[in-house]
């Protein structure tokens, strides 16, 4: 009896007294924003998670002149690798979306001058002639339309968090953070065994309007305030909607998603962005569970769907009565 307390006194106190895992962390800047990498236990796959997101940005990237988004925009291949599986993804949240997230925006957004920072509005004319270049569903087969170009930049980040997520996975890292921009992953719990707790940006300042505490989840955000410029006393940001061809403007300031699949994410928080409240409160009641929102409206509103109702809290300037809750039981 004896000799079986002893045994499970020392069981106890390997459990307890093992160290715990040591804390690494990176930063790199790819795919034109900052990103942090933050893993519990094996270093060296630091270096092999900026190795793959460098690697995604060579092919994913609509800019780069030798990526393989660049060379099928230019007539010069096709598209295959991960540049043909973020497509099919968008194409999914396309679908999912009537058309919000819609990789055949480039045309327009270059047009604004986002992704050359030459920003400029362009006239009516301009618009409506772009406009015809728009359309996912003329994607089809895998040519381009004439004058028809793709941007997987409103996906691409997401899908980056997912890889990572996977070679971490495959390296036997069960703990680890990552925010690639505005796209964070939170891979399994923090050491201690407490939930992360991600926060998220208030629309309207520089800090937070709340925290959310997940596990195996991703924590995207779009919003107005990322990426924008101002002419005669007009903002304009970076979010097209691809019905008008002007900046979204459906009455939301942000949009937050979270769950487990990273590209989902994504896409879904800049549909749901172009998209309104509404709308996207109605696609989130059909699509079932596999994601939950967090919406902030240009009033000052937060809206979440009801998955979110013990793990989100608010805090700055927000208050509880701020927040409202969507339920897939009402209408
Ligand atoms: P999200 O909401 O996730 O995406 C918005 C972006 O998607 C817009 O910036 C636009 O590019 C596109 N978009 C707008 N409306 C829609 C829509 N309705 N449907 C689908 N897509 C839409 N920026 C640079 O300035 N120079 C670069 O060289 C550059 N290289 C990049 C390379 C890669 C691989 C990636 C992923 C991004 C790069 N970026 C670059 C940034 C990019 O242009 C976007 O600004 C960024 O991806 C926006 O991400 P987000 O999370 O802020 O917004
Ligand atoms: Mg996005």
């Amino acid at each position: 009896m004896r000799r079986v307390a002893a045994l499970f006194c020392a069981l106890l106190c390997l459990a307890s007294c093992s160290p715990a895992p040591k804390k690494h962390s990176s930063t790199l800047f790819a795919m034109d924003t900052v990103m942090e990498l933050q893993v519990y236990g094996d270093e060296s796959v630091l270096a092999s998670s900026a190795e793959l997101i460098k690697e995604l940005e060579s092919e994913l990237s609509a800019t780069d002149e030798h990526s393989a988004v660049y060379a099928f925009n230019h007539r010069s291949a096709g598209l295959s690798g991960p540049a043909l599986d973020v497509l099919s993804r968008a194409m999914d949240i396309s679908r999912l979306t009537g058309g919000a997230l819609d990789v055949t925006v480039y045309p327009l957004v270059l047009a604004w001058g986002f992704t050359t920072g030459q920003y400029r509005v362009p006239d009516k004319t301009e618009i409506a002639g772009l406009l015809e270049k728009v359309g996912y569903e003329k994607l089809t087969g895998l040519t381009l339309p004439e004058g028809a170009m793709i941007d997987l930049g409103a996906v691409a980040k997401g899908y980056a968090s997912d890889k990572v997520v996977e070679l971490w996975r495959e390296k036997g890292v069960t703990s680890g953070l990552m925010s690639l921009g505005g796209n964070v992953y939170a891979l399994g719990v923090k050491p201690g065994g407490d939930k992360w707790t991600v926060g998220v940006r208030d629309p309207f300042s520089d800090g937070l309007l709340g925290s959310v505490e997940v596990e195996n989840a991703a924590v995207v955000t779009s919003g107005g305030y990322e990426r924008y410029f101002e002419e005669n006393g007009v903002t304009y940001h970076h979010i097209i909607d691809p019905k008008t061809g002007y900046p979204a403007n459906s009455g939301l300031a942000s949009v937050t998603i979270v769950g487990p699949d990273g590209t989902l994410c994504d896409g879904l928080s800049t549909a749901f962005f172009v998209m309104g409240l509404d709308a996207a409160a109605e696609t989130w009641k059909s699509y079932g569970p596999g994601f939950e929102a967090i919406f902030v409206t240009d009033d000052r509103e937060i809206y979440i769907t009801e998955g979110l109702e013990s793990s989100f809290s608010v805090m700055g300037s927000y208050d509880k009565s701020d927040v409202r809750v969507i339920r897939r039981g009402q209408n």
